[in-house]
């Protein structure tokens, strides 16, 4: 089996999905979406209604925000690879639950694992602290790269506070600009 093969029956794995309680509440699952060969991978906490609605990640206004700090850096959505610690949105927009994140998790392995991004980064102080640590902070850790087991994980605000605080913003596009430097000198190696 090929590896977009591989990558399309996770997919259809999590369009039916019954393993957590938030299959009962999606509209539509969100099992992530670009390229087989990105070497970034952002990972966003869970969809929210615009997402749920569609069946892909980030497509609100902070999906907006987000492609314009990749187009600052000269990247397009194409060229990452995207998605969320869970894959169906909690009701209300609540934090996913530890059990429906262990639920889900073996999926998010196995998209990363077929991946094998170069760099993995986190969006918003929830899935920094589920993918890196969880004692981090995002005010005090946010574009500080961490580097674990041949990757690089970089912590980054989650676009969706940044529309409501406009100083988050510009600590979003310093993060990005610091992202692109590290990924220029990964590339000179
Ligand atoms: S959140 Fe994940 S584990 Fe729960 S139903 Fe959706 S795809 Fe399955």
């Amino acid at each position: 089996m090929s590896r977009a093969q591989v990558l399309e029956e996770i997919r259809q794995e999590i369009l039916v999905c019954p393993k957590c309680a938030l299959c009962k509440s999606r509209t539509t699952a969100v099992p992530g979406t670009g390229s087989l060969n990105a070497d970034i991978f952002f990972i966003g906490e869970a969809p929210g209604q615009q997402e749920d609605l569609k069946g892909e990640p980030f497509v609100g206004s902070a999906g907006k925000l987000l492609d314009s700090l990749l187009k600052m850096i000269g990247i397009k959505r194409e060229e990452i690879f995207i998605t969320n610690i869970v894959k169906c949105r909690p009701p209300g927009n609540r934090d996913p639950r530890p059990d429906e994140i262990s639920s889900c998790n073996p999926y998010l392995v196995s998209q990363i694992a077929l991946i094998e991004p170069i760099f993995i980064c986190t969006l918003g102080r929830f899935a920094m602290q589920t993918m890196i640590d969880p004692d981090m902070s995002i005010t005090r850790d946010h574009g500080v790269p961490v580097r674990r087991s041949g990757v690089i994980y970089f912590p980054m605000y989650h676009p969706a506070a940044a529309l409501y605080r406009g100083e988050l913003k510009e600590l979003m596009k310093e993060d990005m600009l610091r992202l692109k430097a590290l990924i220029d000198s990964e590339k000179e190696k």
